[in-house]
């Protein structure tokens, strides 16, 4: 049997081979066949690391003996030699997932350095101290991620160093310190492994190696991978480089530049760099770089090739680049390459210059934007006019505001941030160790690091505020505080950040609403030009149809009566209308409710005007109108115990008679939707007059309104007969009333499955479907929508018994089942049937492309999301482009 390829050098690879070789090592070997300057080196595949875990955590076979033919090629090539005192070869091990997870994966440096190669260093570097800074990083790193040996306690060793010398940084200490320093770290290896530090290279790397494997699966890698959604079969890739050195002097260096600003998306390249350092120095925020923009002075013909470089490199992918460079005594070198994380106002913005720079399609430029992200957009900010007292500032990391309590640990904040607790993590730096407490933060607050450190890659993939490199706060982990001068911010206490502005603020702050860009205007229009599927709103209120409106709705898919109902100055004529014994005593709390109906009508429809406006009459169970049973209960116990007034108590106990004369055991199974027009017909009467009396007037006063009078919860075409019938009678007397002509159309939902099994009989009666995704969920999974998420669906979730909530995702295959058949029978038997969806999947991009799939007319969404699902429509007909009619 011959085994699997699983070694590849770089000029083997190519950058459409990313599953194989993984984002990294695909870009590598892609950048090396172009002809940039990357260092040599060859890929482990990450077929390599599936094989890894079959085999219970073992190499595969083939694979130990591939990667020592490949180094030998990586000496050949570069004339060093492993373990080889006078020229060593020394290499980088760093993983590669397919999909980048910033931070993840830990990187090893300089691997092959020995106490003899560590000699020949030092000689053909002409430099002792720099070899012996190399040899104890390495003996550092190797510890802590392929021993597993925690990283304080080298840096303990190296703290007492330096206060031993009355130093305060690492590069004031000497070749003899460092060597003073190794002998220690040695001895915390031997002491935490039982065995002295391996000094033969080959069983480095392939400890390295082994180490990366295991990382896969690392607690803070299945965390990233849940948040992100990445699927946890992949396996991660790993990227063997030749070392080149930023930490040799001056005119050495290392940084990452993204070749757009990845925060706005400006076209300036954007980034850092520390001269004098190696590897990850720059992402860990412990010294605090200098801008790019510095290396055009500092090294001007370097920064003229990097810049070339950058150019070369955003043509090539055609899209945002994320470059690690290392300058080694005046050279360029290019570390890695990769599409650049960005902000959603990033993403917009560079997709649409980039369509005006001729580099890809509008098609394109639609499909770079993550409707998801665009959240962040759809966010309140800081209001703009508001007062400020501004505490602190730091850089604007990730833009977007957030106000909570102060967390200085990242535990608390999941714990607090689970129990519903708004909080903002405040750390000096983060490590990939503090995701969980990032997820569950409003929003990050760090005092070092710069626009790249952890906390704000992390935070911008997130869409989460960050303001980072804040120096002027000192936090003391220890006290649990935070002082600013002499302002002491105890754990607990509110403040807010602005990623935008860097501005960290004291207490809660005044938000606005948000408005959108022109450059995210544009990238909707092109989406409209494309997408198939309609855009509504689903909304209550004049000013939500406006608001609707403004972000691009085509009308309203759901307008809930219901919430009309529980206003102040209502309710108590809406009890008054439930608990009425008579026919006479309902209609007199009727006709007083049929106004402020009428005016709710009148609002809308004209926020709305050219536009059609689908409102649903009364649907949930009566009892949510009444006070709760258990606290009248209480009060009229009250009462009785302070003697109260007996008039009062004798009312209370009625009422208390009647709310529990109306209580279910399963109110969402119970007299709701049309069965509460079924039973009482006037209800339902007086809302259609409602409707249709400020329909009439609206056209009187010369606006085009379009209502759609829509039926909840029907089960059977007689009950919407019926129903249509009473609507329909109202309709002509209106006109007839009026004098005033005018259209509409009566529909229904579909949200139970016996409606979606009889859609073809129902659409006899129906002029329209819309579908209720959220009861249609609820029923279809008997999962109760108001229980499940709290109770037991993430079970489900974490355990893979359901890949996402159903409450979220659409469930295509029960749901979407049922969806589609009564698209299919509806449509048989009413051709120009209008369909649409108003759940709350109708926001949601994945469940928005299903609508566009089984071809429903359109999908309403709560206003914010409105530009999210014109998006993802556009998406949907875009990427289901071949299997379109
Ligand atoms: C639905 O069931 O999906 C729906 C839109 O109605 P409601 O959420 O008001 O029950
Ligand atoms: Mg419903």
């Amino acid at each position: 049997m011959s085994t699997a390829k699983y070694v590849y050098l770089f000029n083997e690879g190519r950058a459409d081979m990313k599953n194989l070789l993984g984002g990294k090592g695909a870009n590598l070997a892609e950048m090396t066949n172009i002809g940039l300057p990357v260092p040599p080196g060859f890929i482990i595949t990450t077929e390599a690391c599936i094989d890894f875990y079959n085999a219970g955590k073992q190499f595969p076979q083939g694979l130990e003996e591939q990667t020592l033919e490949k180094v030998k090629v990586l000496e050949e090539t570069t004339g060093k030699k492993f373990g080889d005192p006078k020229t060593p070869l020394l290499v980088s091990v760093r993983s590669g997932a397919v999909i980048s997870m910033p931070g993840m994966m830990d990187t090893v440096l300089n691997l092959g350095l020995n106490d003899e190669t560590v000699e020949g260093l030092a000689a053909c570097t002409g430099n002792r101290r720099f070899a012996y800074d190399c040899y104890r990083r390495f003996i550092q790193m190797f510890g802590d991620v392929v021993l597993g040996i925690d990283h304080h306690k080298f840096e303990a060793v190296l703290e007492d160093k330096k206060v031993d010398r009355g130093v305060r940084f690492d590069n004031q200490l000497t070749a003899e310190d460092w060597e003073e320093v190794i002998e220690k770290y040695k001895k915390i290896i031997n002491k935490e492994t039982g065995k002295p530090f391996p000094q033969d290279p080959i069983e480095q790397l392939f400890k390295a190696i082994f180490a990366v494997f295991n990382s896969w699966n690392t607690e803070r890698a299945i965390v990233y991978r849940k948040v992100h959604k990445i699927p946890d079969d992949l396996g991660t890739a790993v990227n063997v480089v030749s070392m080149v050195f930023g930490n040799m002097g001056d005119d050495s260096g290392t940084g990452v530049a993204f070749t757009r600003n990845p925060s706005t998306g400006e076209k300036v390249l954007y980034g850092e760099y520390l001269t004098n350092a190696q590897g990850e120095d720059v992402v860990a925020g412990i010294r605090t770089p200098q801008p790019i923009a510095k290396l055009e002075q500092e090294m001007p013909a370097v920064y003229r090739q990097f810049t070339e470089t950058c150019q070369l490199l955003e043509k090539h992918y055609r899209d945002m680049q994320d470059i690690e460079f290392t300058i080694e005594r005046g050279k360029l070198w290019i570390l890695q390459t990769r599409n650049g994380k960005r902000t959603a106002q990033a993403a917009i913005k560079i997709a649409v210059d980039m369509v005006g720079e001729g580099l890809i399609t509008k098609e394109e430029a639609i499909t770079r934007v993550e409707p998801g992200q665009l959240n962040q957009l759809l966010h309140r900010r800081i209001d703009p006019d508001s007062q400020l007292e501004v505490l602190a500032k730091g850089l604007p990391a990730s833009p977007g505001s957030a106000s909570g309590k102060v967390v200085f640990d990242a535990d608390l904040a999941e714990k607090l941030g689970q129990e519903g607790e708004k909080v903002l993590l405040v750390r000096m730096e983060t490590t990939p160790d503090d995701i969980h407490g990032i997820v569950a933060a409003q929003g990050v607050l760090t005092s070092r690091g710069g626009m790249t450190s952890h906390a704000a890659v992390v935070a911008r993939g997130m869409g989460k505020p960050c303001v980072c490199g804040c120096d002027e706060i000192k936090i003391d982990y220890g006290t649990k505080q935070f002082k600013v001068g002499d302002l002491v911010i105890k754990e607990g206490d509110t403040i807010s950040i602005d990623g935008s502005t860097g501005h960290v603020m004291l207490g809660e702050v005044p938000m606005i609403d948000p408005e959108l860009s022109s450059e995210f205007r544009k990238l909707l229009e092109w989406a409209d030009e494309i997408r198939d599927l309609g855009v509504r709103a689903n909304a209550d209120t004049p000013e939500d149809a406006a608001k609707a409106r403004e972000f691009g709705a085509e009308g309203i898919g759901l307008t809930r009566t219901e919430h009309m109902f529980m206003a102040q100055d209502r309710l108590p004529i809406v009890q008054k209308m439930i608990l009425a014994t008579t026919l006479e005593e309902r209609q007199e709390a009727l006709s007083q409710l049929l106004p402020m109906q009428q005016d709710d009508f009148y609002g809308i429809l004209k926020a709305m005007q050219g536009l059609p406006v689908c409102i649903r009459l009364l649907d949930p169970p009566l009892h949510e109108f009444l006070p709760n049973a258990e606290e009248l209960a209480v009060e009229i116990t009250k009462l009785k115990l302070t003697n109260g007034d007996a008039e009062e108590i004798k009312a209370k106990e009625k009422l208390l008679r009647q709310v529990r004369s109306l209580t279910e055991f399963n109110p969402m199974l119970g007299h709701r939707g049309c069965r509460l027009g079924i039973t009482y017909p006037e209800i339902y009467a007086m809302q259609a007059r409602a409707i249709f009396q400020a329909t009439a007037q609206l056209v009187w006063e010369g606006y085009e309104v379009i209502p759609e009078v829509e039926i909840p919860l029907v089960i059977e075409v007689k009950e919407l007969s019926f129903l249509k019938e009473l609507v329909t009678k109202i309709a002509e007397e209106v006109k007839e009333e009026t004098g005033v002509q005018f259209r509409y159309t009566v529909g229904t939902m579909i949200e139970m499955p016996r409606a979606a099994l009889l859609a073809g009989e129902i659409a006899e009666q129906a002029e329209f479907f819309s579908f209720g995704t959220n009861d249609l969920t609820q029923t279809t999974l008997g999962f109760s929508r108001d229980d499940a998420e709290g109770k037991f669906m993430h079970h489900y979730t974490e355990r893979k018994i359901l890949k996402e909530n159903p409450f979220v995702v659409l469930d295509r295959k029960g749901v979407g089942k049922l969806m589609k058949m009564a698209v299919e029978e509806g449509r048989k038997t009413r051709p120009d049937l209008l369909i649409g969806i108003c759940g709350e999947h109708g926001g949601e991009p994945s469940s928005v492309e299903f609508c566009h799939i089984i071809g429903l007319n359109y999908v309403s969404c709560s206003p914010y999301r409105v530009p999210i699902a014109r998006l993802a429509a556009a998406q949907a007909k875009i990427i289901n482009k071949d299997q379109s009619k």
